[in-house]
């Protein structure tokens, strides 16, 4: 493509979630700056096709690959397809998530499960399985955590505390993997139009942002993807254990 600088030429990716939304965005970015990536989903095979298609149509190289990132089993397969597909693994992003809004009076104990067993535990574990697959080079780990750890927005509370948690693993991650040279950050992204907020039916809730919002809208999905690609890349190579907000000044 015209504008390809491949700064990750030769690197090997993995995008969970990236089916859609925020998760599709950095797949095509990824691959635009040169890495082989894979598409991570959980149901939509349709969507994990159009974003390989897509790459594929610009010169980049993806598979698509089914994996519920909530489940050990699924995780253990996605990372030993990744290795028989491209070998030794450079770059994991922890990008699936769920949100579901619920007051204190409507949290439940299931709702409280399936933020918790894919945001936290999903990201703990699939880290856990990247790090074997790692080379001795190194590599980075980028976690979509959110703004909501800092705003903390009423009726959020469940998933506010799975991002909270993610901003608490991406430092202490940073400080374990650090002697293997594997970088930890997160990117926190304010309110962003997905596929996600359009089918949850929240699109005017987040809009709403937009009016207290210094740059004046809400993000699209193509607002975060350069910035894990520069967490990806060794233009970050001095910088784990961070947190970078992409909220349009939202903070
Ligand atoms: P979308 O709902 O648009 O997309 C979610 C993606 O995650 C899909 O590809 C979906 O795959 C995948 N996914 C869902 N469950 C699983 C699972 N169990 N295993 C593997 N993949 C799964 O979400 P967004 O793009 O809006 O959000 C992406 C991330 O960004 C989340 O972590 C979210 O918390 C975070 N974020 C989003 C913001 C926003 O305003 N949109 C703001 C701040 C952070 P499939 O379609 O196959 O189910």
């Amino acid at each position: 493509m015209s504008d390809r600088k491949n700064k990750l030429a030769g690197k090997i990716a993995v995008v969970t979630g990236a089916s859609k939304g925020i998760g599709a965005a950095i797949a095509k970015h990824l691959a635009a700056e040169g890495a082989a990536v894979v598409v991570n989903y959980a149901s939509s095979r349709e969507g994990a096709d159009r974003v390989v298609t897509e790459i594929a149509a610009q010169g980049g190289n993806a598979v698509a690959a089914q994996a519920n990132v909530a489940k050990q089993k699924d995780i253990e397969r996605l990372f030993a397809e990744t290795h028989k597909a491209f070998g030794a693994l450079d770059i994991l992003v922890n990008n699936a998530g769920i949100y579901e809004g619920a007051p204190i009076g409507e949290i439940t104990e299931e709702n409280f499960h399936r933020h918790f067993d894919l945001n936290v535990l999903g990201l703990i574990l699939a880290t856990q399985e990247a790090i074997k697959h790692f080379g001795p080079a190194g590599g980075s780990i980028v976690n979509i955590s959110s703004v909501v750890s800092t705003l903390s927005p009423a009726g959020m509370a469940v998933y506010n505390a799975t991002k909270s948690a993610v901003d608490g693993l991406t430092r202490t991650f940073a400080k374990e993997l650090g002697a293997r040279k594997i970088r930890v950050n997160s990117v926190n992204p304010g309110p962003v139009e997905t596929e996600g907020i359009h089918s949850a039916g929240i699109l005017d809730k987040i809009q709403a942002y937009a009016a207290v919002t210094p740059l004046g809208r809400i993000g699209q999905p193509d607002d975060i993807a350069p910035a894990v690609v520069f967490l990806a890349s060794p233009d970050s190579g001095w910088i784990t254990g961070e947190s970078l907000y992409l909220t349009g000044g939202l903070r």
